[in-house]
């Protein structure tokens, strides 16, 4: 794992955009996995403003609320498009339907485009109790593509999104944490006091399912990147 102490999220954001524009422009990027949440939205702002050519890269995301339609304004399907997707040009994008009628069928068909395209850089963030993507403490280390039941943290934590408390969905779609080990690197931005004891946990904790960021601890090509307050706890 290597570590990358940066001053702010800007700062951080920008040194993330350096790692990957160099593999970008190095022609090692075919698929980069995405991450939503407020964590990469000034990478992403950086990433527009920038002059890296994304035009032949596919990329894939880590989830989805189960029962948004893509235009839902709380769905990351909306989140990308507003975001990213309608400023930057990219090959094709995936994201799992939260509409889809069948979750198994859902989950595997998932799994089948991260097969196609098999991950060269993924972005995370990471949640105050540790989750990747949306999985959860305690998701096993084999998981693949699934439908998660969030937490009470997790929904407490995304509620600031939606109108009403009772409108965060209780579900999602989420790549499997092995999904996201299956990345050939791993960029996890972690910026504000909130993250700064899960970031302790992942990377001097003991690799445990309570803290399922702390797996990344295995991964061959990691790097975590904090802001002062992500990083306080080192
Ligand atoms: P955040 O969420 O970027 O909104 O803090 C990160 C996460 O829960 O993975």
């Amino acid at each position: 794992m290597q570590l990358i102490k940066t001053k702010d999220k800007l700062e951080g954001s920008l040194k993330g955009l350096e790692i990957i524009k160099e593999d970008i422009q190095a022609g090692k990027v075919n698929t980069l996995g995405l991450a939503t949440g407020s964590t990469p939205e000034t990478f992403y702002a950086e990433l527009i403003k920038s002059d890296v050519d994304t035009s032949k890269i596919t990329t894939v995301n880590l989830d989805e609320y189960v029962g948004l339609a893509a235009d839902d304004l709380n769905s990351y399907h909306y989140y990308m498009n507003e975001l990213l997707f309608s400023k930057k040009t990219f090959k094709e994008s995936f994201l799992p339907n939260g509409m889809a009628e069948d979750a198994d069928t859902e989950c595997a068909h998932y799994e089948t485009i991260l097969s196609k395209h098999p991950v060269d850089i993924q972005i995370l963030g990471i949640g105050t109790n540790g989750h990747i993507g949306f999985n959860e403490p305690g998701t096993a280390f084999d998981s693949l593509t699934h439908k998660v039941l969030l937490t009470e943290s997790t929904r407490e934590a995304n509620k600031r999104y939606f109108e009403r408390e009772e409108d965060v969905p209780t579900h999602a779609y989420s790549m499997g944490i092995k999904s996201i080990m299956n990345a050939k690197k791993i960029i996890l931005f972690a910026f504000g006091k909130s993250k700064a004891e899960a970031i302790k946990e992942t990377i001097n904790g003991t690799i445990d399912v309570n803290c399922p960021a702390s797996i990344l601890q295995n991964h061959p090509d990691v790097t975590i990147i904090v802001d002062e307050e992500a990083g306080s706890l080192l």
